[in-house]
């Protein structure tokens, strides 16, 4: 009832913010990472900051402002990979992905949190779109509740200009569409127990950016057969970036 006085039996702060948390998971597998973002000029902004250094991020393009924004793009350095939100202003991650693909970065969109007016230049500027369900019914309008609707919608996302689309499922692994001339391709996963599964997408993506910077080759399918087992990985630790796997927890073939 508002303005009762409840005991609560567990008070916790974690980082996060989507872009920190995709960062962290791509530095954490061995990507040499930068965050590009504002914090406030206050102890949390300083830890915040700190939680970047203590996992080998570089901050040299990070600010700390006296009005806190929640401004954050996240770039894997020697530029090869760019990963985008949209917790800052579409704007400037459109402008962001612009400059990207003009000096031959791989870029990764992530539409979170999703907008439903998103501009139709934004589908246009990147390599691969990857979204969770919720956020792919939001841009779409089309419901997504099994592997044959991610898979219409994936078809729907192309056809908005994406360059690739990877719809998560959750336990149910991913799709990956990848042109209107190939079928979309269920990535399936191994089912664990979750122990907490929030950030199990930021992890996918952090993966993500880790094996398309690592392995420019390799196919996309293949990548998202790895970020899936990665992702699994951390649903099975309470946490967010807490549970996040570093390169020593995976096995040989996932590094
Ligand atoms: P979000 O965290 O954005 O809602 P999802 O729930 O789709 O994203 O999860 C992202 C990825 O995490 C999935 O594609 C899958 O690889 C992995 N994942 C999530 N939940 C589980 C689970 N219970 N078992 C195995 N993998 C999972």
């Amino acid at each position: 009832m508002a303005g009762e006085t409840i005991h609560g039996h567990r008070f916790f702060i974690g980082f996060g913010g989507k872009g920190a948390n995709q960062c962290v998971q791509a530095a954490r597998m061995g990507a040499k990472t930068a965050m590009v973002c504002k914090v406030g000029r206050d102890v949390f902004g300083n830890d915040y900051i700190q939680n970047f250094k203590n996992n080998d991020i570089s901050t040299g393009n990070s600010q700390t402002v006296l009005h806190w924004e929640n401004a954050i793009v996240i770039v894997a350095v020697n530029a090869k990979v760019l990963v985008c939100q949209l917790e800052i202003n579409p704007d400037t991650s459109l402008q962001a992905l612009r400059m990207a693909r003009e000096n031959h970065v791989k870029t990764i969109c992530n539409p979170a949190p999703a907008i439903a007016d998103l501009c139709s230049d934004f589908y246009k500027v990147f390599d691969v779109f990857c979204c969770n369900e919720s956020e792919a019914e939001l841009l779409t309008g089309l419901s997504v509740t099994s592997v044959e609707d991610a898979s219409q919608v994936g078809l729907e996302l192309l056809n908005k200009g994406c360059g690739s689309v990877i719809v998560t499922l959750g336990p149910q692994g991913c799709v990956v569409c990848q042109s209107r001339n190939m079928a979309p391709k269920h990535i399936p996963t191994t089912a664990v127990t979750a122990a907490d599964t929030t950030g199990a997408g930021d992890s996918f993506i952090g993966a993500l950016a880790f094996y398309m910077a690592h392995y420019p080759t390799m196919p996309l399918e293949e990548m998202a057969r790895r970020a899936n087992l990665v992702a699994a990985m951390s649903v099975q630790t309470v946490g967010t970036q807490t549970s996040f796997p570093f390169q020593k927890d995976l096995p040989t073939e996932l590094k």
